[in-house]
């Protein structure tokens, strides 16, 4: 499975706010945003106003790397959401929202997404009483979602979801934080989401 290996920092400081890609470090004061806020490369400070077109590659490439996302993958999101009915930009964020990977971070089973991608791809998530090892498969209203009965992974997540107990807890989803399980409640809409992003810019730019 292909994934970002790039330093994950200059990505933030790239697009000029926190993405959230290094777990519990984004929250203390060594998050590279926090520190050194400005694009990376020697000529940063000269870079010319962005063209529409400029703007809309950013907002797509924002939404790519907050997820994890790789060019091939996203564009077939993006496809998916063309062909739903209704708001194209609102459900691109619907599908990204309900990825198993992006699950269970909500769920502060893991600190970030790069480290929810692991997780499942380990065989640590059970979706239905079956375990499911792909980050992109979609979760739906009435699934339930479990972590594996295993004490290492137990105690990972417990200590995750004691770390970040004061993250408020995603709506769309009910979390039994005991069991470790969580049901799925609705669709989640791009409120619950809250990204800092235009997916209307997103929209306009595959439209070309
Ligand atoms: Fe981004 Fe996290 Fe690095 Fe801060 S610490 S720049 S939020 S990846």
């Amino acid at each position: 499975m292909a994934r970002l290996i790039q330093p994950v920092c200059r990505l933030c400081r790239r697009e000029g706010i926190k993405l959230f890609l290094k777990g519990i470090r984004c929250s203390g004061d060594k998050c590279a945003i926090e520190r050194r806020n400005q694009p990376p490369g020697m000529h940063a400070r000269r870079r010319p106003k962005l063209s529409d077109y400029g703007l809309q590659l950013r907002e797509k490439q924002k939404t790519k790397r907050i997820y994890g996302m790789m060019e091939k993958q996203f564009e077939v999101f993006f496809d998916r959401a063309s062909r739903a009915p209704g708001s194209t930009g609102e459900k691109l964020i619907e599908l990204l929202e309900r990825r198993l990977d992006n699950v269970v971070y909500r769920l502060h089973w893991v600190a970030s997404r790069n480290e929810s991608r692991q997780f499942v791809t380990h065989g640590h998530v059970r979706v239905n009483g079956r375990s499911v090892n792909i980050p992109s498969f979609l979760v739906r209203p009435g699934d339930k979602v479990e972590a594996v009965k295993k004490e290492g992974v137990a105690k990972r997540v417990q200590a995750v979801l004691e770390m970040l107990q004061d993250r408020p807890a995603v709506e769309w989803l009910k979390l039994d934080a005991a069991a470790l399980s969580a049901e799925v409640l609705r669709f989640p809409t791009k409120a619950d989401a809250g990204l800092p992003v235009e997916e209307s810019q997103i929209v306009e730019l595959y439209s070309k």
